[in-house]
């Protein structure tokens, strides 16, 4: 029970704040051990675009939960618990130049606001502004995958919009989210993404 407590402490660690205003510097990720990548200090899920699928469904697990308001959401399951990512080898990303998006932007996060937010529990982050100076991300960081990001996740939201409830099944069950498999015959080629990453179970 002891240790419970404990791990549920890290888990909420992760601490995403816009970075409007902000002035950061990264320094490196020699000493941490790879925290980005482990369940331990919570990269467990993330939700997913639909332009995602495509890269996700090879390595990952996608599964879908359902919001507050009973809407869809696809995400790819990184690790089930507190164990670290399958494809951490030596504390490095063996599939680094095929790693998610979620991976890529690290500690950075797009927003359906469109506004970027960083975690500044990641270690490297100190004083400065090497990283972000007055709110602005440093020129030689890749933002591709924030630009368009509201447009992105709404065209998403109606998309899966056409699948429906009924249709999917209980599969697992990661820190308060229940996770869905899809059920019917269907020839979307999301879905049949989908399909395929369920060997990663
Ligand atoms: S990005 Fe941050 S959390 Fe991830 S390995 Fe580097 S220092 Fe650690
Ligand atoms: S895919 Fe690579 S970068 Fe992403 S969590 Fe796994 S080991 Fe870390």
């Amino acid at each position: 029970m002891l240790i419970k407590i404990k791990l549920t402490i890290l888990y909420i660690m992760k601490n995403f704040e816009n970075v409007k205003n902000k002035n950061l510097s990264f320094s490196t990720c020699k000493t941490c051990g790879a925290k980005c990548c482990s369940g331990l200090y919570g990269s467990n899920f993330s939700q997913i675009l639909l332009e995602d699928f495509e890269k996700v469904y090879k390595n990952f697990l996608i599964l879908f939960s359902f919001g507050d308001l009973g809407y869809l959401k696809a995400s790819l399951i990184l690790n089930k618990e507190y164990e670290m990512c399958k494809y951490i080898v030596d504390s490095k990303c063996s599939i680094y130049e095929n790693r998610p998006s979620v991976c890529r932007t690290y500690p950075l996060s797009p927003n359906i606001d469109n506004d970027i937010y960083i975690d500044e529990s990641c270690p490297a982050l100190e004083l400065g502004d090497n990283f972000i100076k007055d709110g602005i991300i440093n020129e030689n960081i890749d933002k591709s995958i924030f630009v368009s990001y509201q447009d992105k996740f709404i065209e998403t939201h109606f998309y899966l919009e056409q699948f429906k409830k009924e249709d999917f099944e209980f599969v697992l069950h990661i820190k308060g989210v229940d996770f869905y498999k899809y059920t019917k015959e269907s020839k979307d080629k999301y879905i049949q993404m989908h399909r395929n990453s369920l060997k990663h179970i």
